[in-house]
């Protein structure tokens, strides 16, 4: 628990080559692998905001994807844990490949499965990222179980799933947000915006 907990020297062993990690979390997309399937830097910034990581504290992180999330979340102090809950074999492999690689394979688990049968045995949260895997059913089964002061925060992309964070927040309150950001592109001879799908999300503590 002591070799590789400074970002510092997680950044000398993931790399080789010194290079050091940046202390901020939103770290570049390009130190994990993933098959393009991430939060982007910008916006897991604002989930890991959001999310307000404190030392010694339990994440899940539902629909883990590459596992960034966690990443970050192990990051921000020596003693955090995290858990991914990741339904496809290849993106789980993914998880641990990258848990490995900062040093977190001792902090940070993944439980192949779909959420949210796969959280039956799971110990209680201080804090959950819904980045994949949305639904009134895990919703509703958070509400239920999750302890008073349980943080919550959700990004939904598609329709469905702003619908859903829409009439939550309606009726449980937090905060909505919507993420719209763009990045300069080559148009033609010059450059021009190339916008970014809009995130909505939610920020609640239960
Ligand atoms: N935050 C992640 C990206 C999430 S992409 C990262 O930074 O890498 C959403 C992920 O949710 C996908 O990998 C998808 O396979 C997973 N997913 C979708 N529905 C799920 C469910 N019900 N249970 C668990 N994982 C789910």
């Amino acid at each position: 628990d002591t070799v590789f907990t400074h970002p510092v020297a997680v950044a000398a062993k993931f790399d080789g080559t010194g290079r050091a990690l940046p202390c901020a979390s939103g770290i570049s997309d390009d130190l994990f692998t993933s098959d393009g399937q991430i939060t982007k830097r910008p916006v897991r910034a604002l989930a890991l905001s959001a999310l307000a990581p404190q030392p010694g504290e339990v994440l899940w992180d539902i629909g883990g994807g590459s596992g960034s999330i966690s990443v970050e979340w192990c990051l921000s102090h020596p003693r955090n844990t995290a858990t991914c809950v990741e339904t496809r074999p290849d993106r789980a492999a993914h998880i641990r490949s990258n848990a490995q690689s900062f040093g977190l394979d001792h902090r940070l688990s993944v439980v192949e499965g779909m959420a949210p049968d796969a959280l039956a045995d799971l110990s209680a949260p201080d804090a959950v990222f819904i980045g994949g895997g949305l639904s009134e059913a895990l919703l509703d089964e958070l509400h239920a179980r999750l302890a008073s002061g349980t943080r919550l925060v959700a990004h939904a992309v598609t329709l469905e799933s702003e619908a859903l964070l829409a009439e939550w927040s309606g009726r449980i309150g937090g905060d909505l947000m919507r993420i719209e950001l763009a990045s300069a592109a080559p148009l033609g001879t010059r450059r021009g915006w190339v916008p970014a799908r809009p995130i909505v999300q939610w920020q609640v503590v239960l």
